[in-house]
């Protein structure tokens, strides 16, 4: 049996608030990820059959490998139906806020869902939410989003209402933040929801080839320039760091999401604990940075790159050249050293 963890008067109020509800908008981040939009369109099946009319509004365009998840076609997309996406929020009786916990994160939708006057519903399972909602479902230990909803829709009594498009977003997400349950993944509580998932219709095979092989040519080949001509391997310091410039990104013709994941890939070095990549943007060098072990990439984000995140996934930016913010990181590598790893590791 599934632990009950979620607080039985918090699904009592989002119940009071989403029976009486006609128009339920659901709002996430910007730059949506499976998660995201995993858990967004999920909401969207199962209030849509409990008759609701239900719309999903992004504040800006997502991966194509989401694209065919179904219901996908359905999404609306703010930075291209800006009027609509204002009138959205003017007929909501209730808005749902997925997979993000604070407004800043909605980035061109960050005003209208202050100011708008619909109840808010917030489940999410990022830490410290600080949203203005009638009911926050946060949720920091569960490994992703969409994960928390399944709960959530059983604890609503709404289990038969997952249908197989619904089931198949719900393990979109949970893939997605996971990665195919590599990480995030000791929960046994979690098989449990997939076997679920599954037995609801959902493929995962078919998710798999979806979200995590299915790549361009060119994404391809941008990947392979990068591993093999920018990786820079800092053994001494347990570090690695990958560069790409506008100039490089554009001769492989770069679209948004082929640069996915390439951070992670040289912690599969022995010996590396934390990995930086780089990318320069228009107005900045964009910062991400992982981790294994205890080594805190956040802290690192947060003391020298104006960002933040957890322990093992965080980012931030670099105002000036892509050579300086690489000399920078360099000259980083020994205090990183000396602060953060300790000699048994
Ligand atoms: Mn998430």
């Amino acid at each position: 049996m599934i632990s009950r963890i979620i607080n039985e008067n918090d699904v009592r109020r989002a119940a009071a608030l989403l029976e009486p509800a006609h128009n339920v908008l659901v709002v996430t981040h910007s730059s949506p990820d499976g998660d995201a939009i995993g858990s967004s369109l999920a909401a969207m099946h199962v209030f849509g059959a409990l008759g609701k009319d239900v719309h999903v509004l992004i504040p800006d365009a997502y991966l194509a490998n989401l694209r065919t998840l179904p219901g996908a076609k359905e999404i609306v997309d703010a930075s291209r139906y800006s009027d609509f996406a204002a009138e959205l929020f003017d007929k909501a009786d209730v808005v749902l806020c997925l997979d993000f916990n604070e407004p800043s994160r909605v980035g061109r939708l960050e005003d209208l869902l202050r100011s708008s006057k619909a109840p808010k519903i917030l489940v999410d399972h990022h830490l410290d939410p600080d949203i203005d909602a009638k009911v926050v479902f946060s949720y920091p230990d569960m490994a992703a989003t969409a994960y928390l909803l399944f709960r959530l829709f059983c604890r609503l009594e709404l289990f038969n209402l997952i249908d197989r498009n619904a089931a198949t977003c719900i393990l979109a997400g949970m893939m997605t933040d996971t990665g195919n349950f590599a990480y995030n993944a000791t929960d046994p509580d979690m098989y449990i929801v997939v076997a679920e998932l599954i037995r609801k219709g959902a493929d995962k095979q078919a998710l798999y080839e979806r979200l995590f092989n299915t790549f361009s040519a060119n994404c391809l080949k941008l990947r392979g320039y990068a591993l093999g001509e920018k990786m820079e391997v800092y053994p001494d310091a347990h570090a690695a760091l990958i560069t790409l410039s506008r100039a490089e990104l554009n001769r492989f013709h770069y679209t948004k999401g082929d640069t996915e994941g390439l951070v992670n890939i040289p912690l599969a070095i022995p010996g590396i604990y934390y990995s930086a990549f780089m990318r320069e943007e228009a107005d900045c060098i964009r910062v991400s940075m992982r981790s294994r072990g205890t080594f805190p990439v956040n802290a690192v984000c947060a003391d020298h790159f104006g960002g933040g995140g957890h322990l093992n996934a965080a980012g931030g930016d670099f105002h000036g050249t892509l050579d300086d913010a690489a000399a920078f990181f360099r000259s980083l590598l020994d205090e990183n050293k000396k602060k953060y790893i300790t000699d048994k590791e």
